[in-house]
């Protein structure tokens, strides 16, 4: 039986590869449902689902946003978006409007160190994509500023290198109103081991539906924990591989396949979000 895997990214934000793309590389790798959830957009899923049928790769529509947290920036997974929603397309636009402000911040910093890199390198390195740090690595490696994007991190844009610019971020009782008022679903992404009893019971209070078990951050031991925590306070479990391409696998991103959830928790957020939908429906 094929495999189910709720974390991955395309080109649409800054993954490898294109939406069209997804489905087929899905197949091969052996699952048949998957999430794409690329940052701050929605806007690689009617390709990636046009392409997917023949396949065939049945695709939800999710999104991972940022947030703010206690400790700085959360990711926040949406699953059962709807991706022509007025209000979400007006959140998600001003996001990547930011975030290409940031990527032309961070452009100003690294010129001021004396390395010659330009907005339009990162603008050709981001395509149609929302604009991240590993589009800017990307250019300085295309530049040979840099040896490879690893090194792009370490010495220029991890948080506390030089050209490091953090995000301005969205409170999450903000996010979370949207996704709800939208249908979707959320899950708290890649905790860690942040994701003590006291977190997951203030993520389950501010209306997070979701945490995050299976990621390749993620040990087995951890996950387990997780597992059982988020049982306790009524969170539902997603995971997945958060695959950016193949060539970029490390230890905090997976292959494509490597990383499967049980289809039961796919059906408890799906059946979530159904009566979601159901409740807006009879609201309207
Ligand atoms: P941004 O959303 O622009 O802050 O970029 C975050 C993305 O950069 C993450 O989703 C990863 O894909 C990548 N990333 C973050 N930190 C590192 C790192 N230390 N090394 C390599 N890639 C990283
Ligand atoms: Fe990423
Ligand atoms: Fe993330
Ligand atoms: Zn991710």
């Amino acid at each position: 039986m094929a495999g189910v895997d709720l974390h991955l990214h395309s080109a649409a934000s800054d993954g490898d590869c294109a939406p069209e793309d997804l489905a087929r590389a899905a197949r091969a790798a052996g699952l048949d449902l998957i999430a794409l959830t690329d940052h701050d957009t929605v806007s690689g899923v009617p390709a990636a689902r046009r392409a997917g049928e023949p396949w065939p790769v049945s695709i939800i529509a999710g999104c991972e946003f940022s947030v703010a947290a206690d400790w700085g920036e959360m990711h926040l997974l949406a699953y059962y978006l709807p991706v022509a929603d007025a209000e979400l397309e007006a959140f998600l636009g001003s996001q990547r409007a930011r975030r290409a402000s940031r990527g032309q911040e961070i452009v100003r910093r690294l010129q001021g160190h004396g390395l010659e890199i330009s907005d339009q390198d990162v603008r050709r390195a981001a395509g149609s994509g929302a604009v991240g740090r590993p589009h800017v690595a990307k250019a300085l490696v295309e530049r040979r500023l840099v040896r490879d994007i690893q090194e792009a991190f370490d010495r220029w844009l991890a948080s506390g290198r030089p050209a490091y610019v953090p995000k301005e971020l969205p409170a999450l009782d903000e996010v979370v109103a949207l996704v709800r008022a939208a249908g979707g679903v959320s899950s708290a992404a890649h905790l860690g081991e942040r994701a003590q009893p006291d977190v997951l019971d203030r993520l389950k209070r501010s209306g997070v539906d979701a945490v995050e078990v299976v990621h390749p951050t993620h040990d087995l031991g951890l996950q387990r924990r997780i597992a059982e925590r988020a049982r306790r306070v009524g969170l539902l479990l997603s995971g997945g591989s958060d695959w950016h391409g193949d060539r970029r696998a490390d230890e905090k991103r997976g292959a494509l396949g490597s990383l499967v959830v049980p289809r039961e928790w796919v059906e408890e957020l799906h059946a979530l979000h159904l009566a979601r939908a159901a409740g807006r429906e009879a609201a309207s």
